[in-house]
């Protein structure tokens, strides 16, 4: 399976480093990439009452740099803050199952919380983020296990609740949707 990252607007290269390779340890047999080309953010999705960018919108453009890219997942990644209606924010949206994800990194940061600067710790809720994404993708719905990465989560704290791990009852599920891109 190849997993491609695209960057929408300007994005921290380190981050998107740190989550490319963290795919790679996690899904098996995946390939991952950071894709040279960057979408601009589409000022259409800005919602100005809100000062958010409405996910759905973005994950749609998304869908233009698939076929492109040759890849057979798409993590776009973002530093504005995304909302979907009826929700305040949320860290990400994908397709369940389906080729496209989006995280943003905006509430990913501890400086947003008014907390002191923490690459690790930013770095790991970003990769969190993704890798859950990435699951939707894989056609994985939520998960009940409080610690499985495929929670729902709608606060940072229940980010950071998760362990960076599939529990035994969704890791069976991922391995049978990748051994699908081996054939
Ligand atoms: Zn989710
Ligand atoms: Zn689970």
């Amino acid at each position: 399976m190849r997993i491609a990252i695209l960057r929408i607007g300007s994005v921290n290269m380190d981050v998107l480093e740190s989550i490319q390779k963290s795919l790679c340890d996690i899904f098996p047999e995946v390939s991952c990439a950071i894709l040279k080309s960057t979408m601009p953010i589409p000022e259409k999705a800005y919602n100005p009452s809100r000062h958010q960018y409405h996910s759905s919108d973005i994950l749609s453009k998304i869908r233009d740099y698939v076929e492109k890219s040759g890849a057979d997942r798409i993590l776009g990644v973002t530093e504005v803050d995304l909302y979907v209606p009826r929700l305040n924010f949320v860290f990400g949206e994908a397709e369940c199952p389906g080729k496209t994800a989006i995280i943003s990194l905006f509430r990913l940061k501890p400086e947003f919380y008014g907390e002191p600067t923490d690459w690790n710790l930013f770095a790991e809720r970003s990769t969190k983020e993704a890798i859950h994404e990435i699951g939707h993708t894989l056609g994985l719905e939520h998960c009940r296990n409080s610690t499985c990465i495929m929670f729902f989560s709608n606060n940072i704290q229940m980010t950071d609740a998760k362990i960076l791990k599939f529990c035994e009852k969704c890791w069976p599920k991922v391995l049978r949707w990748i051994s699908l891109f081996a054939e």
